[in-house]
């Protein structure tokens, strides 16, 4: 029997390399100039890669149609093998349960305290609770809130907020991980250290794309730098900088 054959014929899209897939994609809202135009994207798995672009060109609405949050006007996109303009609805819970989102603005329950604003996100996946008290600690630790655990949201400087919501995101041990301006409320220090934690969880295999503002960070780090503009692409670099504006 040939078995390298019978391999190939079982691997699954999800299986390639390539994670992340769009071609041609645009996306119009009911109002206004198309929000994205011709997007032609490929990211591979365990890429780190950087959107960057002014204030309207896309950026969010891109993080949307990735997340299923939103359906493309026209074109193809795939992510982790699903094709997400014929997915199933009754199938997107599952695909989500393998990406983790970050906002600029944390979006923690206000009510709960640290501990369970982590325990919610293993709770929804319908983790044990043997599970959960093992999983919550040991990424509380990796973010640096091992001792947060009773301290609720209000409690918090940003840069823990935004720490509690990165080990909300990565808790289930996402497959690809989606920050939209994440550092957009932080000062420089925490803004670098939750760079440094989004890369370090790049380096343990996670394929992360960061939308940011940040040109000193983005322009230190050499990663992968997307520019959008007015919906196009504008330049995809590898190692790249931020772009000026004309
Ligand atoms: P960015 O995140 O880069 O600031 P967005 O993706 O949020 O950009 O927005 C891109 C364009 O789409 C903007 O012109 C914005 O006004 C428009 N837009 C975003 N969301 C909506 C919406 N829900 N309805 C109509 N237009 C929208
Ligand atoms: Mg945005």
């Amino acid at each position: 029997m040939d078995v390298s054959a019978n391999r190939r014929t079982k691997r699954t899209a999800s299986d390639n390399k390539e994670i992340i897939s769009l071609n041609n994609v645009s996306k119009a809202y009911s109002t206004g100039a198309p929000a994205l135009k011709d997007v032609d994207l490929h990211i591979n798995r365990g890429e780190f890669v950087f959107i960057v672009g002014d204030s309207g060109s896309g950026k969010s609405t891109l993080i949307k149609l990735l997340l299923r949050e939103l359906t493309i006007t026209s074109g193809d996109i795939n992510v982790m093998g699903y094709d997400l303009a014929r997915i199933k609805h009754r199938k997107i819970p599952k695909f989500r349960r393998n990406i983790g989102i970050v906002f600029q603005d944390f979006r923690l329950l206000k009510d709960r305290n640290v501990y369970e604003n982590v325990a919610f996100a293993q709770r929804i996946v319908q983790k044990s609770n043997k599970e959960i008290r093992k999983n919550v600690p040991s990424i509380l630790a990796i973010v640096g809130l091992a001792g947060k655990y009773k301290a609720r949201p209000r409690q918090l400087s940003g840069g823990e907020q935004q720490r509690v919501a990165l080990a909300r995101a990565l808790v289930n041990n996402p497959t690809i991980l989606l920050a939209d301006e994440p550092t957009g409320n932080l000062d420089p220090k925490n803004s670098w250290e939750i760079m440094k934690l989004l890369e370090q969880i790049n380096e343990n295999g996670t394929t992360v794309l960061v939308v940011t503002h940040n040109r000193e960070i983005v322009n230190a780090m050499q990663k992968r730098v997307v520019t959008l503009k007015k919906g196009v692409i504008v330049s995809d670099e590898e190692k790249g900088g931020y772009i000026d504006e004309d």
